[in-house]
C-alpha cells in the first residue's frame, strides 16, 4: 500500500463514509485529473462520471482556469471581505446577477436594471453556508416586517437535502441523514415532493419510460402544497419562505419534477406571501441544460409586483446587465421565477475552489440598513468570504460558461446521454431513468414491474458502483440510484462508456445476485 493510502487510513475520516467498511481495503487515491479523467498513484485512469461530487463544469486541469488563479496568485491570494472590497469578487457579483436575472428582452440598460430583481451578493464557502445565510436573513427579514410576535416557520420538500450544517440540516427531510441530529435543529415542515415513479397518486402501471412521461395523476402534489399553505395561514403564521430545490431534487435520489410543477408551486408560495428560497447548489451553472430554456418558457410567472428599483446600480453600467441580453440560455433553472434567495455552489469555481453566493434582493438587504447604534447589520460572515482565488476561478468558469463553443458541448452531451441510457431499459433491475440536462439519475429495483425496491442493505446501488470502477468509470450512488453527472468537457466516446459501464455493472451485480441466493 503506498504511503498516502496508509496515511488516510491511519489518520482521515472519510463524509458520508461508513469506515469500517472504508478500512477493509486499501482506497482509491486520487493523484491527478485531466479534463473528464482522473488518474490515481497507479497510473490507472478512470473517468469522474459524477464530476467529483458534482462540481466540476469543464474538466479538471481547465487552462484557462489554471492561468485565471495563477494570475491572481501574482498579486494576491487573500484578504478579507471584513472591511474590504476586492477586484474579483466585485466583478464576480456584478456577473453572478447579470446571469442570474431574467432577460428584459430588448428593453433599454435603464429598464433592465429597474427590472433586475436579484440585486446583492452575499459571498460564502459551500453549499451549506450558502443555506445558511438564506435561512437566517429569510428568518430575520421576516420577523422585521411582519413583526416579532410569532416565530417564522419554513416549508420544504419531502427528501430534502440543503448541506450538513445545523440550519440546512433543519430544513432538511432526509431521516437517515438527519434524524440523529433532531435534537439540535429547528422545526420547519415537510410537503410532499413530485416523486413520479414512486407517487401514490400516479396511477399508471410501471412503463420502461421516465415515469413523468406517462404518469396518470391529477397534479394531487400540488394541491398538497396549496392546502399547506392555507392550513398554515388558518394558524394565523403563514410560512415566511418555500425551500426548494427546482427541476431535480439530487440528494433525495435525483428525483425530478414533472413540467409545470415549478411554476405552480412558486405562484401558490408568492400567492401567500412567501418568499422563495431557491436552491441551486447542485442544478446551478448548465446543468440543467435545455430544462432551463424549456423551464424558462413554462415558469413564465405574472408580472412580479415587489420588483425593487436598484437605486445602487449605476444605469450606465454596461457589465452589469451585459450578459442577461445576449438571448443565452439561462444557467439556472429559477431565472424566470426570479427566487427572493438564490444559494449557489459546488460548480461555481468551475469545481476547483470551494466558494458560495447566496443572491437576493435589494428589499431583503433594504430591512437590515440602519444607523450602527440600531444593529440592524447582518451579523454573519467567514474567514474566506468573497476570496480572490475563488472569485478569479469562477469567473474564468463563467466565462468558458457562456461562449458558445460550451455552449453547444452541453447540448450536444445532454443528447448523447439521453440516447445512451435508452439502452439501460432491457435490463430488468432498472426501474426508472431519470434525466434533467446533464443530470442523470438511474433506479435500480428489484423487479420493474412492482417497482419493488431493494433494501438498502443490500447496497445494491454501491455495488454497482464498484463494478463500474473496475471498469474505469467512478460514481457515487443515493441508496438505489445510480448518479450519472459527466463534466461538461466529456467526449461522446467517453459519455458511451460511462453508460456501457453502468450496463455491464447492473448485469455482473444481479447475475450475481441471483446466483447466491
Ligand atoms: N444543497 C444541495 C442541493 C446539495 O446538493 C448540496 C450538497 N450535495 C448542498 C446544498 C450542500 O452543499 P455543500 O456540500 O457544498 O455544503
Amino acid at each position: 500500500m503506498n504511503q498516502s493510502a496508509q496515511l488516510d487510513r491511519r489518520f482521515v475520516w472519510h463524509p458520508f463514509t461508513q469506515m469500517r467498511d472504508w478500512l477493509k481495503r486499501e482506497p482509491l487515491v486520487i493523484a491527478e485529473g485531466r479534463g473528464a479523467v482522473l488518474r490515481d498513484l497507479r497510473g490507472r485512469e478512470y473517468l469522474d462520471a459524477n464530476a467529483s461530487i458534482w462540481t466540476n463544469l469543464h474538466g479538471h486541469n481547465h487552462p484557462k482556469i489554471n492561468a485565471a488563479i495563477r494570475r491572481q496568485l501574482k498579486k494576491i491570494e487573500h484578504s478579507s471581505a471584513l472591511g474590504f472590497a476586492n477586484e474579483p469578487a466585485s466583478l464576480l457579483a456584478s456577473k453572478l446577477i447579470a446571469a442570474s436575472n431574467k432577460s428584459a428582452g430588448n428593453a433599454n440598460l435603464k429598464s433592465q436594471i429597474s427590472n433586475l430583481k436579484l440585486g446583492k451578493v452575499f459571498f460564502s464557502d459551500d453549499g451549506s453556508t450558502a443555506m445558511e445565510v438564506a435561512l437566517k436573513l429569510a428568518y430575520e427579514f421576516t420577523r422585521r416586517t411582519r413583526g416579532k410576535t410569532s416565530r417564522p416557520k419554513f416549508l420544504s420538500l419531502d427528501g430534502a437535502y440543503h448541506g450538513d450544517t445545523v440550519g440546512a440540516v433543519s430544513a432538511g427531510h432526509i431521516d437517515l441523514f438527519h434524524k440523529a441530529y433532531s435534537g439540535l435543529l429547528f422545526k420547519t415542515d415537510k410537503v410532499m415532493s413530485p416523486y413520479c415513479y414512486r407517487c401514490p397518486f400516479n396511477r399508471a402501471k410501471p412503463e420502461r419510460a421516465d415515469a413523468r412521461d406517462y404518469r396518470k395523476c391529477r397534479f394531487e402534489c400540488v394541491g398538497l402544497v396549496e392546502k399547506k399553505f392555507a392550513a398554515q395561514k388558518r394558524r394565523g403564521n403563514p410560512y415566511a419562505a418555500f425551500i426548494f430545490e427546482p427541476l431535480m431534487q439530487g440528494s433525495a435520489g435525483m428525483i425530478p419534477q414533472p413540467q409545470t410543477w415549478l411554476k405552480q408551486v412558486s405562484e401558490i408560495a408568492r400567492h401567500h406571501g412567501a418568499l422563495l428560497i431557491a436552491d441551486e447548489v447542485m442544478t446551478g451553472f448548465g446543468r440543467i441544460g435545455s430544462a432551463a430554456a424549456s423551464a424558462a418558457v413554462r415558469s413564465a410567472l405574472a408580472p412580479n409586483t415587489d420588483i425593487p428599483r436598484l437605486s445602487t446600480l449605476d444605469a450606465d453600467d454596461e457589465g452589469v446587465v451585459g450578459s442577461a441580453r445576449g438571448g443565452r440560455a439561462p444557467l439556472f433553472a429559477t431565472t424566470q421565477i426570479q427566487p427572493d434567495f438564490l444559494c449557489l455552489a459546488k460548480g461555481m469555481t468551475g469545481g476547483y475552489l470551494p466558494m458560495a453566493a447566496t443572491l437576493t434582493t435589494q428589499n431583503i438587504f433594504d430591512a437590515f440598513l440602519g444607523d450602527y447604534a440600531e444593529f440592524k447589520t447582518f451579523f454573519h460572515g467567514h474567514s474566506f468570504t468573497g476570496n480572490q482565488l475563488g472569485a478569479s476561478a469562477a469567473l474564468a468558469s463563467l466565462e468558458i460558461l457562456q461562449s458558445p463553443a460550451s455552449e453547444r458541448a452541453r447540448k450536444n452531451l445532454e443528447t448523447v446521454l439521453r440516447n445512451e441510457l435508452q439502452s439501460l431499459w432491457p435490463l430488468p433491475h432498472i426501474g426508472d431513468i431519470r434525466q434533467v440536462g446533464l443530470i442523470a439519475g438511474i433506479e435500480l429495483v428489484r423487479n420493474w414491474r412492482t417497482r419493488e425496491p431493494f433494501d438498502l442493505r443490500d447496497r445494491a446501488g454501491i455495488r454497482v458502483c464498484e463494478a463500474m470502477a473496475k471498469r474505469g468509470v467512478l460514481t457515487r450512488p443515493i441508496g438505489n440510484v445510480v448518479v450519472l453527472m459527466p463534466p461538461y468537457c466529456t467526449t461522446a466516446a467517453q459519455m458511451q462508456k460511462m453508460v456501457r459501464a453502468l450496463r455491464e455493472a447492473v448485469s455482473e451485480v444481479f447475475i450475481e445476485t441471483r446466483s447466491t441466493r
